[in-house]
């Protein structure tokens, strides 16, 4: 004979009970899982709450580095503004020295190049940036330098980490550079109170690196690697 188990007035077979109370434990325990974790749980982004300047050089009367109709002020503004949307996408807060073809003169008198970069600096620390990247090209009078190479303030230990961490990049990503950081006195990094490092994208005087650096998937592609650069430095820290 089957046991039973009377629950008021319905009969019920025990083995039934014990289903029952099987699936109660289940779904009481299913909902404390739910409860205890929120349903839309997302990783938060690299860069939340940081501010990060982006300093393309040049621009307006300075052309920078020209080659045929190549002008290194247009190759460093596209890279610019590829690498803001990389790093607005990964959360950061992002302050353009410049987001198209001007330059800071105010007045004409005195020194243009010296005015143009202390009107910079001024939106860079007015800003509170935290941490700076100045994109140049480079050019020589020779064709055979080619390659992105990083540079940064001399004596700079963070600035040194910071430009290792992008160099390793474009030699990972642009798998075209062989180049090493090097340290030098570059006016935006020593009087920039915040950390920074300044990158040669490329040589103009290199024909097949001018045409490259002219293509759009070039230009987000070192972009790219910038960002990436910036993520690793921050995330060893
Ligand atoms: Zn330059």
């Amino acid at each position: 004979m089957i046991p039973v188990i009377v629950i008021s007035t319905v009969k019920l077979p025990a083995k039934h009970i014990c289903i029952i109370l099987l699936l109660l434990i289940f779904c009481l325990f299913c909902r404390s899982c739910f409860l205890s974790r929120p349903l839309t749980a997302q990783a938060p982004l690299p860069l939340s709450g940081m501010v990060i300047g982006v300093d393309p050089g040049h621009g307006g009367y300075d052309p920078g580095v020209i080659k045929g109709d190549i002008k290194e002020k247009d190759i460093v503004l596209a890279i610019g503004l590829f690498l803001r949307n990389y790093l607005q996408q990964g959360g950061a807060w992002v302050v353009m020295t410049r987001d198209r073809d001007m330059d800071f003169l105010e007045a004409v008198a005195g020194p243009k190049k010296r005015l143009d970069m202390q009107n910079r600096l001024r939106i860079i620390e007015e800003a509170g940036v935290e941490l700076l990247i100045s994109i140049h090209t480079n050019g020589m009078n020779s064709s055979l330098w080619r390659g992105a190479q990083v540079f940064y303030q001399q004596g700079s230990e963070e600035g040194k980490l910071l430009a290792g961490a992008i160099q390793d990049e474009l030699r990972r990503v642009a798998k075209n550079t062989d180049r090493q950081i090097k340290g030098g006195d570059f006016f935006m990094l020593r009087e920039a109170s915040m950390n920074g490092a300044l990158v040669e994208v490329g040589f103009l005087s290199n024909p097949e690196e001018a045409a490259l650096l002219a293509t759009p998937e070039y230009q987000k592609k070192i972009a790219w690697a910038i960002y990436l650069g910036i993520i690793s430095y921050l995330s060893a820290r």
